[in-house]
């Protein structure tokens, strides 16, 4: 697990593995793979830091193999991720060219030479002390391939980057272990149980400096899972939980990836370019596509999705949300043109503030629920068909991010704006923003027929809006139940303050006022 710190706090380095690999494929994992008989051959003055022998301690088993375990670790980070955790001979940080380092990877990617070989020839020496043991793995005995594997946490040492530089990879990037996990939960990636429960246990970590003296001196005790399928749901017990050898079994209960996900209204995988691209249009279902302003931010996630609408035949095209004014963005939505109409999910700047600059730039009306933001055309309300561009889509009301928050249904897909998010979840904005609205919402979205596409105002489209209202409405219950039980502590005069310093504990403090204006909307939801 390659650690580092961002601004939000730690971040794991994840990769999708391609579907044609034979064990776990296209699932999402740490870099990784076994050892091989070129990680036996190391000479241990090519090392650094604690010895084999300590190794060995921590993971029970001999030098050799610990020796080896620590090399196939560092190979292997290096194979498929380009991060090499090695340095100069003094102690001192790597300091080459990405095109020498490269040119080592290669040599052991093409099986040319043992990592041993690499260092020598480079004058460098392996760092033991960038790495820490964390974990035992041994897959159950109903697994048709069985492997012992050691899991690492280990610093991306300063100057080096991660990369999906591996043929065994489709994509590749940092996740906070929590938002890797929501994913996960919401069914967007597939996680192998190794995989969740280190992510959940890198959850409770500060960052690295914290993780990695976690990983000196945490028990390192094989995990053998007991697994049971009941239907689609496969159940994991996991030692040291309560009934692990005897039943009942405390469970983890976990839907299995369904081996044909419903896909909603969006294009198959290969024709669909993967969420985050930056002002490129990125084609997302047959008629919409969406160009991502690069207004990244802790609430616009990687930033405003300003989607284009247009039938395959149709000369022009409607435009849900400018985004901000950002002229360079602007001019590269006016250039997918001639746009026919220009509509507005919500008021809030990130969606609407470059309306108007659209407007002038296309001669396209400016239409919203709000009359502030209407332009040269008319206004929308519940019911609304907006026939334009070979298509219609029909206005939902659906308030509670903020009052004058609309969506757009189309035959496939539904737009939703911030009223359902492509990855985390909606904040109830003051001051307009009311949760008794957005519960509303929410049920209205949970009733739209089956397969609808969400396609958000930020982050990655998702394939049912039924599925995920209804994902929302059970979080939000959650949450409120959360802030009743904080009342119960606090007493019925708590301030949003107190109770988000208890209630988002576990959520980054960058959030904390976006969380501070839900919990406001919740104790007014509660106290009405
Ligand atoms: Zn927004």
């Amino acid at each position: 697990m390659v650690l580092r710190d961002a601004d939000t706090g730690l971040e794991v380095f994840l990769q999708r593995r391609v579907k044609a690999m034979a064990f776990a494929p296209s699932v999402t994992v740490f870099p990784g793979g076994g050892v091989d008989d070129r990680d036996r051959q190391l000479d241990p003055t090519t090392w650094i830091g604690p010895p084999p022998s300590w190794w060995a301690g921590r993971f029970g088993c001999d030098e050799e193999l610990a020796a080896a375990l620590v090399c196939a670790a560092v190979r292997e980070t290096f194979e498929e991720c380009g991060v090499l955790l090695a340095g100069d001979p003094d102690g001192s940080a790597l300091d080459v060219s990405a095109e020498r380092l490269a040119a080592a990877r290669a040599e052991l990617v093409d099986r040319r030479g043992s990592l041993a070989d690499v260092l020598t020839t480079n004058g460098w020496v392996l760092r033991a002390d960038l790495l820490r043991p964390w974990s035992n793995w041994i897959t159950p005995e109903v697994e048709p391939r069985r492997y012992d594997t050691f899991f690492f946490v280990a610093e991306l040492p300063p100057g080096q980057r991660a990369d999906d530089g591996t043929t065994e990879v489709t994509e590749a990037g940092w996740y906070r272990p929590a938002d890797a996990l929501a994913d996960w939960r919401g069914d967007r990636v597939q996680l192998l149980p190794p995989t969740w429960v280190s992510l959940e246990q890198l959850v409770e970590q500060p960052d690295v400096a914290a993780t990695l003296a976690a990983g000196e001196h945490r028990p390192i005790n094989p995990l053998i899972p007991k697994v049971r399928r009941e239907g689609d749901t496969v159940l994991l017990s996991l030692p040291g939980e309560l009934g692990y050898d005897s039943a009942p079994l405390q469970l983890r209960p976990r839907q299995s990836p369904s081996p044909n996900p419903p896909r909603g209204g969006l294009l198959p995988e290969g024709q669909r370019p993967p969420h985050p691209l930056y002002e490129k249009l990125r084609p997302v279902t047959a008629t919409a596509s969406v160009l991502l302003c690069e207004n990244p931010s802790p609430m616009t996630l990687e930033g405003t999705n300003t989607w284009l609408l247009r039938a395959p035949d149709a000369e022009q095209v409607i435009v849900i949300d400018p985004g901000p004014l950002d002229e360079h963005h602007l001019r590269q939505i006016a250039e997918h043109g001639p746009v026919a109409q220009i509509l507005l999910t919500h008021h809030h700047f990130d969606h609407s503030e470059g309306a108007a600059r659209l407007a002038e730039l296309t001669h396209a009306p400016v239409r919203a629920l709000d009359p502030k933001l209407v332009l040269g055309g008319e206004g929308l309300t519940e019911g609304d068909v907006v026939a334009a561009a070979g298509l219609e889509l029909r206005v939902l009301t659906t308030p509670g991010h903020t009052a004058d928050s609309l969506s757009f249904v189309l035959d496939d897909a539904v737009l939703t704006g911030d009223t359902v998010l492509g990855r985390g979840t909606t904040v109830i904005a003051q001051p307009d923003g009311r949760l008794s609205d957005y519960l509303g919402s929410l049920r209205r979205l949970a009733e739209l027929p089956e397969g609808l596409a969400v396609l958000p105002g930020h982050g990655p489209e998702l394939p049912d809006a039924g599925a995920v209202a209804r994902e929302y409405l059970a979080h939000r219950e959650q949450r409120l139940e959360q802030v009743r039980d904080a009342l119960r502590q606090l007493g019925p005069d708590a301030t949003p303050r107190q109770v988000v310093e208890l209630v988002y504990a576990d959520v980054d403090q960058v959030l904390w006022p976006a969380a501070e204006s839900s919990v406001r909307a919740q104790l007014d939801y509660l106290r009405a």
